[in-house]
């Protein structure tokens, strides 16, 4: 179906996100840096660009900005190194590329889409995916760009107050983004550092097709942020979908019947859906989302606060 329309969600992750939490200079950092992401994947889309396309062009920008989970600014591990996941879907055809533990690619997110463009394969790990990374002459760039010193305090105090599982005050900043694009077709992709003080090569959602990340012509596309356990065990992004391609309910039914279902097990955190019809929502049950929204009526949002937008 090729009508001309676009859209594109973007999160830059879900948490405990308040006007007390967030400083003003971060969230105006943030804010920025989610305009820049919805220019990126926007103009993709305005160009006559592709879904695909879209979401990568978005993820990078937010992988290379500080204020987020990913890329530059991604949680360090427990032994305080850099291990990056990412994952890219395209709903045409359920083509899709992952990689978890990554450690030197500038854009986790382009190398996800060339393990699926370049390889037989749909997920690499570790080491093989960082040799292969390197293989494919991806941008490779060395810890002094991933690691900040605010991600260095925050392994400090998570190791001192280990309690603090999940992460230091639930500030999620994984991102991710979807889009449906002219010709009806969408696609996913999310990209992440995990969680702070990881250990024992713990893998979350996002680099996980049907978790975290999940994009179906048939259904929708979805990125997901939170405790990434919890949307594990619910297949949030591919229950999303299937409940929309088998039951046949509206993206709103079924992203919030889902995060209910994630709630229900102890999890928190959001997601981002885009159907093929150009319906969109976000839905989130952490206090905040950074979250933006643009579509080929003009129509832009940048969001981080439950109340807003
Ligand atoms: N879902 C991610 C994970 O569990 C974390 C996040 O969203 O920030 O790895």
């Amino acid at each position: 179906m090729s009508d001309s329309q676009w859209t594109l969600m973007i999160h830059g992750g879900a948490g405990m996100l308040t006007r007390a939490t967030l400083t003003p200079a971060q969230s105006a950092g943030a804010r920025e840096a989610l305009g820049r992401a919805l220019d990126a994947g926007g103009s993709v889309l305005a160009g006559g660009g592709g879904a695909l396309d879209a979401v990568e062009a978005a993820v990078r920008v937010l992988e290379d900005d500080p204020h987020f989970n990913a890329g530059r600014g991604a949680v360090l591990s427990y032994d305080g190194a850099v291990s990056l996941d990412a994952a890219i879907m395209d709903g045409r055809d359920r083509r899709a590329g992952s990689v978890a533990g990554v450690s030197a690619t500038r854009n986790p997110v382009s190398l996800a889409r060339r393990v699926m463009t370049g390889s037989p394969h749909v997920m690499l790990s570790g080491a093989g995916a960082d040799q292969f990374s390197l293989e494919h002459g991806l941008d490779q760039a060395g810890r002094d760009w991933f690691v900040t010193p605010e991600r260095e305090s925050q392994l400090a105090e998570m190791i001192a107050d280990p309690d603090g599982w999940f992460d230091v005050a639930m500030k999620y900043g994984t991102v991710g983004a979807v889009a449906r694009d002219a010709e009806g077709h969408v696609a996913a992709a999310t990209s992440t550092g995990g969680v702070t003080g990881k250990r024992w090569g713990r893998i979350g959602d996002s680099p996980l097709i049907g978790a975290g990340t999940y994009a179906d012509d048939r259904g929708c596309a979805v990125s997901a942020t939170g405790s990434g356990e919890f949307f594990i065990r619910a297949g949030a992004g591919h229950e999303i979908a299937a409940r929309m391609r088998l039951l046949g309910e509206d993206v709103a039914t079924a992203a919030r019947t889902v995060m209910a279902d994630v709630a229900a097990l102890g999890g928190a955190g959001g997601v981002i859906v885009v159907a093929p019809d150009a319906s969109a929502i976000w839905d989130f049950t952490t206090p905040g989302m950074f979250r933006g929204r643009a579509d080929s009526s003009g129509a832009r949002t940048v969001a981080i606060f439950g109340d807003e937008g």
